[in-house]
């Protein structure tokens, strides 16, 4: 069985916001100098899914797949780490400023080019853009079964089992492979490398291709394909007033009442 784990780098979530700034001109956002890169942890929960399914089924191999700059390669070390057993990095000029479309043609190009796939893996949404677009994307393009949310992952034979997460439960799901899966944080903690693990993702194979190794011309990729245009990238502005009614805790609770009544909310 081959798993492909479609795994993106993003600026580190965590980071503080002072961190992150916009170009409203370039509609672009600006990382600050040192901004840590890391794998989307939406996708490293992917790669703990792959993972738990190989646990079961000793002849699961899996492949971390990551469209992005040379830098991008540390995202999949991070995964091949974690216990992938290879990695190809999607890394060409030609790539750059991609959309959803674009980003999900070259990743399907690529699972293309792997050759046999019985599982595709990806992550909810990217946590830089949380566009959540490009695993449907890519089912879409590939002419997969595509279930979303996944809680928990199982093969049995050629079937794939989903529990996938409601907003007031969950459900049981199942398609036929090769099908896509997107993976939601309910999985539970993606596991952390150790040092052996980190040494021997060292070893690990790690295929580079550019968009002419997929066949894709330079105008069908990146900026130069994409089907969505920005129109405004801005950090809305927030005015908040804030007054302190002074008083008894009973004239506090009466000024609230009357400000409340005037501003028609209560
Ligand atoms: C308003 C706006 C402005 C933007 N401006 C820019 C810009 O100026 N320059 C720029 O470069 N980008 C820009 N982007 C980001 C770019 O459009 C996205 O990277 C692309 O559309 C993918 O969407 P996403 O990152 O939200 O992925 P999602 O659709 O949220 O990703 C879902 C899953 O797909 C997989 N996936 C997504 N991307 C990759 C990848 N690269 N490699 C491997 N797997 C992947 C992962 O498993 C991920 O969990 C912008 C996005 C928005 C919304």
């Amino acid at each position: 069985m081959h798993i492909v784990v479609c795994a993106k780098q993003v600026p580190n979530p965590e980071a503080a916001f002072s961190m992150f700034r916009i170009d409203e001109e370039a509609k672009r956002m600006v990382p600050a100098p040192g901004l840590q890169l890391v794998m989307s942890p939406f996708d490293e929960q992917a790669v703990e899914a792959a993972l738990r399914i190989r646990e079961h089924h000793a002849d699961a191999r899996t492949t971390v797949l990551t469209l992005g700059p040379d830098s991008a390669r540390n995202a999949i070390k991070h995964g091949l780490a974690m216990g992938a057993d290879e990695g190809v990095l999607l890394c060409d000029a030609a790539f750059e400023d991609a959309d959803s479309y674009t980003t999900a043609h070259a990743l399907v190009a690529a699972i293309r080019k792997l050759g046999r796939c019985d599982l595709v893996l990806t992550g909810r949404q990217a946590a830089d853009w949380d566009a959540g677009v490009v695993g449907a994307g890519v089912g879409e393009l590939l002419g997969l079964p595509v279930i979303t949310f996944a809680k928990d992952v199982h093969v049995e034979d050629t079937t794939v089992r989903i529990e996938r997460v409601l907003d007031d439960g969950t459900e049981i799901m199942e398609a036929a492979m090769p099908a896509l899966v997107t993976v939601s944080n309910e999985l539970g903690a993606a596991r952390t490398p150790n040092l052996r693990e980190t040494m021997r993702a060292a070893r690990k194979p790690v295929t580079v291709w550019k968009a002419a190794d997929l066949g894709l011309a330079a105008d069908e990729v990146g900026a130069a394909g994409a089907r969505r245009v920005v129109e405004r990238l801005f950090v809305p502005v927030k005015n908040n007033r804030c007054e302190f009614i002074a008083g008894s805790p009973e004239e506090q609770a009466a000024g609230l009442a009357q400000r409340l009544r005037a501003a028609k909310l209560i």
